[in-house]
């Protein structure tokens, strides 16, 4: 909006309208991504793993609200809830006390915290030398939430982090 309008001027609510005319195109767009990406995903994937953030919580929090409200995860949960029913693959909801983030996805290890600006996990246990993204490292902890049929390895009984391979490989299992 030009600040020099007058509020309640002709002109003035004539960008009033386009600014709302913008937003409501923005959302189609974003409305539109959000399904195609749900059913892609439901389409193509025998199982996906997802955390059931505790978003409510989340929401609490001043500095998150706006990203969470934004990303629209309740929407994108409902929509992969009845998408994987209908393409008869399976979601598997991560309980929202799994400390997807926290913990070493390859000896285990547990971290107390973990504050949001560290982006890179690094393991704690001195005979472990795991060192990757954060998102990265919680991901594999989801994957591990998955049946084992989906696991990217071929040994009879695969631990659950240990030989899930490199990223590459493991990505090429999950995209
Ligand atoms: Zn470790």
């Amino acid at each position: 909006m030009n600040r020099h309008q007058v509020i309640g001027s002709n002109n003035w609510k004539k960008t009033q309208q386009k600014i709302a005319k913008l937003h409501y195109r923005i959302s189609c767009i974003r409305s539109d991504f959000l399904h195609k990406f749900t059913t892609s995903l439901a389409k193509n994937h025998s199982q996906i793993v997802i955390e059931d953030l505790n978003v409510s919580g989340l929401i609490k929090n001043g500095k998150l609200s706006k990203a969470i409200a934004d990303s629209g995860f309740y929407e994108f949960k409902r929509q992969l809830i009845y998408k994987t029913q209908l393409y008869g693959s399976k979601l598997i909801i991560a309980d929202r006390f799994f400390a997807s983030s926290k913990l070493c996805p390859k000896c285990g290890h547990k971290k107390d915290k973990l504050p949001l600006s560290v982006r890179v996990y690094e393991c704690d246990n001195e005979n472990c030398d795991w060192i990757a993204d954060r998102d990265y490292s919680a991901s594999l902890n989801l994957l591990g939430l998955a049946e084992p049929d989906v696991m990217p390895v071929e040994k009879q009984e695969p631990t659950l982090f240990d030989e899930a391979g490199t990223k590459k490989q493991i990505m090429s299992n999950i995209v």
